[in-house]
Parts: C-alpha cells; sequence; structure tokens
C-alpha cells in the first residue's frame, strides 16, 4: 500500500477525483489495496483522535477532510455470481464493471446514469437507477456488507435478470420549457416506467453534437423494461431524440469529464404544476446557472414522496441561489436523499 504525505509526489493526483471544485486536505492518505490495508488507516486515524473520509471517484465529495483519506480507487475486484444472481464488490469498484461482468449472464445491477460512479458510495446514499420505479433503489437489494470502522470493505447485492430495456430520450430547446414541463407534468406515468426531466445547458464546443451545442436545453429520459408510450410529450419540436430497446449497459448516459459543481436536492410530498413552473422560472432567471432534474417517484422509492427535485451549478458558493429556488416547493419538502448532494457540508 502506498502512503502519501501533504508535498509527496503522487499526493495532488491521489486526492483528486471527479469534483474539481474542492478536494480533500488530508494529513496522510492510506491508497488502499486491501481490507488489511482499511485496518491500518483506520487504526492510525483512531489511535491519532484524526477524522477520516472515503474516495473512490471523488463523485459525491461533500466536505472535505483535514484528517486521513482512505482512497479505495486500487481496491476495486467484482465478482458475478449468476447462480445466485448477485455481486460481490470491493470499496473502490465502478458500476461499468459490475454492468460488463453482469450482462453476459443476462444480468444487470441498479445502477443510475454514470458508469463512472463508484458503487458503494451510490449504494449507501439509496441508488436511483435507470429503472428505480419498476425495482426500487439499489440499497434495498443489499445482501451483505463488510465494515472497518466506517469503511465498507465488500458488498455483496442482487444483480436483476435484465438483458434488454425499452429506454430513451428527448431534447427541446428552451424556449419550449413551459410546454414540456407542463406535458411531463400531466404524464398519467405507468408505474413501471422510470423518467427524468432536466434544463442543461450545453457549451458551445465542438465535441458536442451540432444540435446540442450551444442550447439551452430541456431533456426529458424514460427507461423500463417494459414497451410505453412517449408520444404525448412531443409538444414541440426535438432538437435530437431517441427511442428503442437496446441492451441494458447502452441505457446508461456517456461519462462526462471532471468538473466543478455544486448541488442539493429535496424529496417533495407533491408537486402542483404551478410550483413546478415557479421552480422552472426561479432556475431560468437566477444569476448564476441552475440546471433543475426533476425525479417522480413511487412508494417503492420512497413512501411519502412523489418527486425528488435537485439543482446543480457548474461552480461553487451557490447554496442561496439554490435556496431561492427550493423556496418555491419548501411546504412540499418532506426530506432529502443522501446522492445528489454534491459540495454542501
Ligand atoms: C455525474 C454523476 C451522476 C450520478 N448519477 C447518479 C444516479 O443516477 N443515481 C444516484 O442515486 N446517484 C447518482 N449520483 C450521485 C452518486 O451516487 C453519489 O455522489 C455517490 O456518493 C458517489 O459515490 P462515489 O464513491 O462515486 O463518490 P466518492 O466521492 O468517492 O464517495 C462519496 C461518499 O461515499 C461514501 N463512500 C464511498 N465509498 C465508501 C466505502 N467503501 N465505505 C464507506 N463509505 C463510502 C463516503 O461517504 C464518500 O464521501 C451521481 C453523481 C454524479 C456526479
Amino acid at each position: 500500500m502506498q502512503i502519501f504525505h501533504p508535498g509527496d509526489p503522487g499526493y495532488d493526483d491521489e486526492r483528486s477525483g471527479f469534483q474539481t471544485g474542492l478536494r480533500h486536505e488530508p494529513q496522510v492518505i492510506f491508497a488502499v489495496e486491501n481490507a488489511e490495508d482499511v485496518r491500518k488507516a483506520v487504526e492510525h486515524a483512531e489511535a491519532n483522535g484524526l477524522p477520516y473520509e472515503v474516495q473512490a471517484t471523488g463523485h459525491g465529495l461533500t466536505t472535505p477532510t483535514t484528517g486521513v483519506l482512505i482512497s479505495t480507487k486500487r481496491m476495486n475486484g467484482v465478482h458475478v455470481d449468476p447462480a445466485q444472481r448477485t455481486a460481490t464488490v470491493e470499496a473502490g469498484a465502478l458500476w461499468q464493471q459490475v454492468i460488463d461482468a453482469a450482462a453476459p449472464h443476462g444480468l444487470a445491477p441498479l445502477s443510475g446514469d454514470a458508469g463512472d460512479v463508484g458503487v458503494v458510495g451510490y449504494t449507501l446514499g439509496g441508488g436511483h437507477g435507470l429503472l428505480a420505479r419498476e425495482f426500487g433503489l439499489a440499497r434495498d437489494r443489499v445482501r451483505s456488507m463488510d465494515k472497518i470502522g466506517e469503511v465498507v470493505t465488500t458488498l455483496e447485492f442482487e444483480l436483476l435478470p435484465v438483458n434488454q430495456v425499452h429506454s430513451g430520450e428527448m431534447y427541446f430547446d428552451a424556449k419550449h420549457a413551459e410546454a414540456v414541463f407542463d406535458a411531463f407534468h400531466r404524464w398519467d406515468l405507468p408505474d413501471h416506467v422510470t423518467p427524468s426531466l432536466a434544463t442543461i445547458a450545453f457549451p458551445d464546443i465542438p465535441v458536442l453534437p451540432e444540435p446540442l451545442r450551444g442550447q439551452n436545453t430541456v431533456r426529458l429520459t424514460y427507461a423500463s423494461t417494459r414497451p410505453f408510450d412517449i408520444d404525448h410529450l412531443k409538444v414541440a419540436p426535438r432538437l435530437t431524440e431517441e427511442f428503442g430497446v437496446k441492451p441494458f449497459h447502452r441505457a446508461s448516459g456517456g461519462e462526462l469529464p471532471p468538473h466543478t459543481y455544486q448541488g442539493d436536492n429535496v424529496l417533495l410530498s407533491d408537486l402542483p404544476a404551478e410550483a413546478l413552473h415557479s421552480v422552472r422560472e426561479r432556475a431560468a432567471g437566477s444569476d448564476v446557472p441552475i440546471f433543475l432534474g426533476l425525479l417522480p417517484l413511487n412508494d417503492k422509492i420512497s413512501p411519502g414522496a412523489t418527486h425528488l427535485l435537485k439543482l446543480i451549478s457548474p461552480r461553487l458558493h451557490v447554496e442561496d441561489r439554490h435556496a431561492e429556488v427550493f423556496d418555491a416547493v419548501r411546504p412540499y419538502v418532506v426530506g432529502r436523499s443522501r446522492n445528489f448532494r454534491f459540495a454542501v457540508g
């Protein structure tokens, strides 16, 4: 196992992750490779009265640690048991590894929209996947876990007999946002369909496809193992769209490059159309870029909550601006998901 202190070659690389706006500021980093290394790191923290934090990918960094950082990215074994329909992963495994190992057996995990997110962090935070309304949260499929201190060293969970999904997305110019939000809100949503609505402003850079480059957009996504209809969502011209049956691994979104972002979320007991439009208008009218995401829930995900509303900005120190947007739904807030909290203490 490698151990890094401030100033050592490799220290900055080891503490850096997907979030580029802030980094852990540890006194020492233990780059663990197995459970014994984790034990040594936890014992070091406890013996010296230091706090410790885990980092697999840095996607979910909330508060940087100044104590001990346990970097798990090298401890990333994945084992699929097709007979038991389970996967067992080590602390730093990524979803893409599980998806790739499960697919040849006609199995899939309850992973989300990014294959480079860590399995353990995602699952401990709930784990709202592509098929969440159909099969529930990832954390509800956990069979067992091994822990040393607060560090999960192995996680065993169920896989689903899913190899194909009906899924797709539509992008609209943001000038049609009101009509698209209305159609999404009116959708008599079948319980087996997991959709999302998001606003996204794309930079004007050549790697992006022409219809999206430099555009303010509204994106709808939807997925299920069973067929469903989306025609009623086509209330305005689409910038791009696709919908069809595809292998599970092709239904995940592409991986994003590391960047700076801050975000938070609320769980809502109700979301009347006026409140949704108010959120949309406040986010669009803010003096900082705020992108919103909306996930309709059901009882399999969160009894008592109908929606998860998340806000994200490509910069830090925007908590106050996000609070102004969340104020539009304050009467309906019943909680918050541990996932979808980024660079907020
Ligand atoms: C681009 C992107 C897409 C996302 N998509 C989804 C999605 O579709 N669905 C969803 O539910 N969430 C999603 N998330 C949220 C994501 O699940 C959380 O941010 C999660 O915490 C990331 O875990 P990580 O290990 O990758 O990140 P890290 O920043 O490395 O870890 C985050 C936290 O997880 C905990 N943790 C990680 N590993 C361990 C361990 N071995 N033992 C104990 N604690 C541990 C620690 O508290 C750590 O601070 C997304 C986030 C991003 C940035």
